[in-house]
């Protein structure tokens, strides 16, 4: 299989002047094209040449899985975003983030410190675990939720390259800049639909 880029459903402004097109011509143009063709490179004549993304993400090691995985979670990551202030969560997808963390606050504040305090480059995620509820997991470089059985609802990208362009090292900026710019709709139907 050849992976291809995804298409961003916004154009590269669109989240200014949270995100810049600089840094989105950056991370996505550059660096998450880069994940893409190294991954592309390094499937070609080996058994995962025909794989899709997931089984390759769950069933390699070493740069073949931080490739693969790099390149799903960029996707997951800007699929999630549209600036987008006002709109917060509603029904179910609510009352799951009350009955995991109590209020919604809680639950940003317990998201913002998972996210400053991940050491190094990685991804701080909101997950649905095995019983309905939500969680929040911090995981480094290229960690991926999927391999411990949890589903993916929320991801918040700390690599250095999200954000050094705008924020240089103040990555708590940047933390209070992305809760700006998610997209809470695909966010609610990931919680509600089975879609990965
Ligand atoms: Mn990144």
């Amino acid at each position: 299989m050849i992976f291809k880029l995804s298409k961003l459903p916004y154009d590269m402004s669109a989240l200014e002047p949270f995100i810049s097109k600089r840094t989105l011509e950056l991370h996505y143009g550059k660096h998450h094209q880069t994940y893409v063709s190294n991954l592309n490179n390094l499937i070609s004549e080996t058994k995962f040449e025909n794989a899709d993304i997931e089984t390759i993400i769950r069933e390699s090691e070493g740069s073949v899985f931080n490739n693969a995985a790099q390149v799903w979670n960029h996707t997951f990551y800007f699929m999630s975003l549209k600036k987008d202030e006002k709109f917060v969560p509603q029904g179910n997808f609510a009352e799951t983030i009350s009955r995991s963390f109590g209020t919604f606050e809680d639950f940003k504040d317990t998201f913002t410190k998972a996210a400053a305090s991940l050491f190094g480059s990685g991804w701080v995620w909101l997950v649905k675990n095995h019983n309905g509820l939500l969680e929040i997991i911090q995981e480094s470089n290229a960690g991926n939720p999927l391999l411990k059985g949890l589903k993916p609802i929320l991801t918040c990208d700390v690599w250095e390259h999200a954000y050094y362009l705008d924020y240089q090292n103040r990555r708590s900026e940047y933390i209070n800049a992305f809760w700006k710019v998610i997209n809470w709709k695909v966010i609610e139907e990931r919680f509600t639909y089975d879609l990965i």
